[in-house]
């Protein structure tokens, strides 16, 4: 009997199929395989009735694939390798489970992160930390490094906002969720609970392997154009750098969409699902732009099975310095919270 493990294929990186011609000659398969062994893959060979099959696994990468192909008894060689392997539920069926502090997200774990788009005063951001906690937020977001489109908009309040985003965790115990942009700043997050790499960042591949040099989990956003295949390519780059703890994002996408300001790609959630092991939240606020399409579209990815939210919440959304218009008052999010849980426990 042939035995492939994943983890094998996990570990080794990549192996190769040889099928044997039908009836292939006995003396000549065991010198064959012999050949293979003395080149160092180890060899499982899976009996058929009239035709064997030779599964290599180790460092195939220098085998010449062509060379065995054009042996007597070889049928066929196939190479067979997954582009991400840390990230790839096939070598890890089991679900991942990001802890943050006593948070737990993923493998049935829900967490919903709500909060500003951007810090903007001590004032603004403890207040908000305490009404969406005081509604069921086990996070607290907001932005103090901001990617913005033109340059003279609010830029975010920087390590000012990080100290901000602090004194707001110790008002409520809320672990904190905040963006970095840049790699030169990664001391300054040294006591930041998780790193948020933002959309425009995702293909940053220096900034996701220093994340993946930290044991800090990390929110990872698709990127704005960014299939679910680079998507997991991302969160390889951090998991082949030693961090597993990578949660991923789905906030919208870039569409012929005429009314909101991305496309929630939904079907994102189930895809990533049976992809990977890793936790899959979903952005309603980013996706939509819209306040009023937070509410359903937090309880659709709720019934699609997402592990969790961030949505944004601010005090004073007329106001804020970013991201108003699509941004619940923090009474709109306490009355949102119990639908989504009861979509959620509906769709399980
Ligand atoms: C944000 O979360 O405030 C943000 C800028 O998100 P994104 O990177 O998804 O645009
Ligand atoms: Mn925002």
């Amino acid at each position: 009997m042939c035995r492939l493990y994943f983890a094998d294929i996990y570990q080794e990186n990549i192996i190769m199929i040889v099928v044997l011609k039908a009836n292939a000659d006995e003396q000549k398969q065991a010198q064959l395989i012999k050949w293979l062994e003395n080149k160092g893959v180890r060899v499982n060979i899976a009996v058929g009735e009239y035709q064997n099959v030779l599964g290599l696994i180790g460092k195939t990468e220098n085998m010449d694939a062509a060379l065995i192909e054009s042996m007597e008894i070889v049928e066929s060689v196939k190479r067979v390798s997954e582009s991400f392997k840390r990230a790839n539920r096939k070598f890890h069926p089991d679900d991942t489970v990001v802890e943050v502090g006593n948070v737990k997200i993923g493998g049935g774990h829900f967490a919903i992160m709500a909060g500003p788009c951007s810090v903007e005063s001590e004032e603004q951001i403890v207040s908000v930390a305490k009404s969406v906690k005081a509604a069921g937020a086990v996070m607290l977001r907001g932005g103090a490094f901001k990617p913005r489109t033109s340059p003279y908009d609010f830029q975010g309040l920087k390590d000012e906002g990080l100290k901000l985003l602090k004194i707001a965790r110790q008002e409520t115990g809320l672990p904190i969720v905040t963006e970095i942009m840049n790699l030169a700043d990664i001391h300054l997050f040294d006591d930041i609970d998780v790193l948020q790499v933002g959309a425009r960042n995702m293909q940053n591949f220096d900034l996701l392997k220093e994340l993946g040099k930290t044991d800090k989990p990390i929110l990872l956003k698709r990127g704005l154009a960014n299939t679910l295949k680079e998507l997991l390519m991302s969160a390889e780059y951090i998991m082949a750098n030693g961090n597993n703890n990578v949660i991923l994002c789905e906030r919208g996408i870039r569409t012929y969409s005429d009314y909101t300001r991305n496309t929630l790609d939904l079907s994102a959630v189930p895809m990533l699902r049976e992809l990977t092991h890793l936790p899959i939240v979903v952005d309603p606020s980013h996706a939509t732009g819209i306040a009023k399409l937070v509410p359903p579209m937090s309880m659709a990815a709720a019934a699609c099975g997402a592990d969790g939210l961030i949505i944004e919440v601010h005090n004073d959304p007329i106001h804020a310095l970013c991201d108003g218009a699509q941004s619940l008052r923090p009474e709109e999010f306490a009355a949102l919270v119990p639908k989504i849980n009861a979509v959620r426990m509906a769709a399980l």
